[in-house]
């Protein structure tokens, strides 16, 4: 692995920002911290990258303790929410600093700073100064000057979260194809769920300081761990169940759900995890769940709808817009729910 981190622990008057956190990146990977706000993922990144000092636990990165190295020795790149150019440098001279420092001779800093621009789709940028950049031209100049060292690591926080949706949109897609392209490993972070997922080789998932789980989107949105792990990663009703001799899911009211409790133990109880893709509307009449449609909107690419039952939460459902007028259902109308067997997921009541 390129970068283990184990057992980091930081506490700021009172609060673990992050509690005993442990991790590792391979080369090349592109790994995410993702989680609400307050939960520690800025913390976690500016321990690795060394502008705050740890508690407990440690840092490694290809095979080297880095406990007790600074940050400007440990050579990462950095690009910040805040774009952080220096405002009196034109973008050329922003992208050569790095190099500058490090006395790169002048014509290898313009070779550099050229591929650089090129690569970020800049290069016909590089004379104007900072305040003549939109914030998404702002975004890749500040890429292209963290990565001017060939980092080892490149570290981002939220870079893209200051710019308009359609920008971030495309500007993430950029992303991920050039890093995937150079091949940096790289750690970043998001509150943004739909980003990590687009993003990610592997998602690490926090909440409260600590990693709850870290897997690739898939297995982190398909198999989440934990109650909270469902609910934060996309939405998800969820409804206690019990575990019959087979292994069937009886819902606390209405027929039995063919056997997918494959980790419950038959007589204990289970919280079943719908999301909406996963939940069909059909007649009432022999469907797994009944209930009443509470609501329906117009999402473009679905129509979502709510639908009652005497279950504690609402379950929404997504249909094809086009289906759901051939249903031509309007709210109050008794429905039947059937459960996609590929989308369920059913933990532990106790899990948290
Ligand atoms: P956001 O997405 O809002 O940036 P985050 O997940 O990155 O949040 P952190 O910024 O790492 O969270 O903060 C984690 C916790 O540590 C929060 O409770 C925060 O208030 C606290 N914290 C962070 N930095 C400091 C500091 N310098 N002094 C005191 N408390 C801090």
């Amino acid at each position: 692995m390129h970068l283990v981190v184990s057992g980091l622990t930081k506490c700021f008057a009172g609060v673990t920002a992050v509690d005993r956190a442990s991790l590792a990146v391979a080369e090349g990977e592109f790994v995410t911290l993702l989680g609400p706000s307050g939960c520690g993922k800025t913390t976690l990144l500016r321990l690795v990258a060394g502008l705050v000092e740890a508690d407990a636990g440690r840092v490694m990165v290809a095979g080297h303790d880095l406990s007790g190295v600074p940050a400007e020795a440990r050579g990462f790149g950095f690009v910040f929410q805040a774009y952080a150019l220096f405002p009196t440098k034109t973008v050329a001279e922003n992208i050569a600093f790095p190099l500058m420092l490090r006395g790169a001779a002048t014509s290898l800093r313009r070779q550099r700073v050229d591929e650089l621009a090129q690569l970020v789709s800049i290069d016909d940028l590089l004379d104007r100064y900072p305040h003549e950049l939109s914030g998404g031209q702002q975004q890749r100049a500040a890429l292209a000057r963290a990565l001017a060292m060939e980092p080892p690591l490149l570290l981002l926080d939220e870079p893209l979260s200051a710019l308009d949706a359609r920008i971030r949109q495309r500007l993430r897609r950029e992303l991920r194809e050039l890093l995937g392209r150079i091949g940096v490993t790289a750690l970043y972070v998001t509150h943004d769920q739909e980003e990590a997922l687009e993003l990610s080789d592997r998602i690490v998932l926090m909440d409260e300081g600590r990693i709850v789980q870290t897997g690739t989107p898939e297995e982190v949105y398909l198999r989440p761990a934990t109650r909270y792990a469902a609910e934060f990663m996309g939405r998800a009703a969820i409804l206690v169940v019990e575990v019959g001799s087979d292994g069937s899911l009886i819902p606390a009211v209405g027929p039995t759900v063919g056997g997918v409790a494959h980790d419950l133990a038959p007589g204990s109880r289970g919280a079943l995890c719908l999301r909406p893709e996963f939940v069909e509307l059909r007649p009432p009449e022999g469907a797994e769940l009944e209930g009443v449609v509470r609501d329906a909107r117009f999402l473009g690419a679905q129509t979502r709808v709510w639908v009652e039952g005497p279950w504690v939460t609402i379950v929404e459902a997504d249909v094809n817009p086009r289906d759901w007028r051939c249903l031509g259902l309007v709210p109050g109308d008794r429905v039947g729910l059937d459960l996609r067997r590929e989308g369920l997921v059913v933990l532990p009541e106790t899990a948290p």
